[in-house]
């Protein structure tokens, strides 16, 4: 399963999902309605996932529409949820296959806890719904790239056994039933995990989050903007909003046109012109960014390109060190609604032809 939820982690939903098609994924995994939209728009047939408990609201509207939604399969963690869901499988005299959630992973978000009295009892309860079908048994783990191996390995060890017990006791047949438990950081740390099916977006963008992941990963967003003024100013000034920088010597200062609301972390420390890293002087502005070119100022016009993540020259800026150098969760590093700015997401072209 391909995960491009959230504008595929702002990498451009639109464009990757047929990427994903062609290059020949099984699911594709999704949490809005909007999404699904956005992929049937496309002639893409796939089996959806939604991969977090839906409302009562997003659940109706899909399920009530199936000649607009197609089919989406929905992660069930309560046994009301599943009634609800049969109900409206009923009323639409249609079959909404479920992945039964389970806490294994310890989110404590979508998931049976099964050590909680009567997690069994509901499970075996709603396999018993007539219109809903169980397509998979899954879990999300909290701590992927954190957590020792060894913890790791006992709770994925705790799934198999909590999802075979499942298997065994409601009379499904294995092979008729996904087993799906890892995200990016658990598939590359934990083979054990893969069982029927993984769930990738981070790695799939080409984003290490883990040091076992697989070498030569290339990220595929870059993010630039271009040198909109240049402006001199005095040794001594002060610099931004906060005044956190103050210029050591008389300084050229490239201001350009994009700001912490375009997406980035407002303590972003570096850009790349003309293949060079240069220092962000201050903090980022909401609308505009001020960059110390003193150093080659000579060289610098206005329009020239101006990188915050990606390759220019022999310089690159990774997501990853965006993240390190601003103390910024990875996840939380790029806000960007694409299609606002000058960013690209570089694709295989030839892919998105096809
Ligand atoms: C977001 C999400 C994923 C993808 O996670 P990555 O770590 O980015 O690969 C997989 N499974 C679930 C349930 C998710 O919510």
């Amino acid at each position: 399963m391909v995960v491009i939820k959230t504008d595929a982690y702002n990498n451009g939903l639109e464009h990757l999902a047929k990427v994903a098609e062609f290059a020949g994924v099984d699911y594709i995994g999704i949490t809005e309605n909007s999404e699904v939209l956005k992929i049937r728009s496309l002639g893409i047939i796939l089996p959806i996932c939604r991969l977090r408990l839906a409302s009562p609201k997003e659940l109706s509207t899909v399920h009530s529409n199936s000649q607009l939604y197609g089919n989406v399969e929905e992660m069930v963690g309560n046994l009301n949820m599943c009634r609800f869901l049969s109900k409206l499988g009923a009323e639409q005299n249609k079959i909404i296959n479920v992945h039964i959630s389970l806490n294994s992973g310890r989110m404590s978000r979508d998931g049976f806890d099964m050590s909680c009295p009567g997690s069994k009892d509901s499970i075996m309860a709603l396999l018993k719904l007539k219109n809903i079908c169980v397509k998979g048994i899954m879990t999300h783990f909290a701590n992927a790239d954190t957590d020792s191996l060894e913890i790791l390995k006992k709770l994925v060890a705790e799934f198999k056994t909590d999802a075979e017990w499942i298997i065994s006791e409601g009379g499904l047949k294995r092979k008729d039933v996904l087993l799906h438990a890892a995200a990016s950081s658990l598939a590359v740390r934990i083979p054990e995990s893969h069982f029927d099916m993984v769930r990738l977006a981070t790695i799939t963008y080409g984003i290490k989050t883990v040091k076992e992941a697989p070498e030569g990963l290339k990220q595929i967003l870059s993010l630039y903007t271009c040198v909109g003024q240049i402006m001199p100013f005095p040794k001594g000034n002060v610099v931004g909003y906060g005044s956190t920088c103050q210029l050591d010597r008389d300084s050229y200062l490239a201001i350009l046109p994009f700001g912490w609301s375009n997406g980035l972390p407002r303590n972003t420390k570096y850009a790349l012109i003309h293949g060079q890293k240069v220092k962000i002087a201050g903090r980022l502005c909401m609308n505009a960014t001020m960059v110390d070119i003193t150093d080659i100022h000579e060289q610098v016009k206005k329009g020239d390109q101006v990188v915050f993540i990606g390759k220019q020259g022999n310089e690159t800026i990774t997501i990853d060190d965006i993240s390190e150098s601003t103390g910024t969760p990875l996840n939380l590093v790029i806000q960007i609604d694409v299609g606002k700015l000058n960013a690209a997401a570089r694709y295989p072209k030839k892919l998105i032809d096809k």
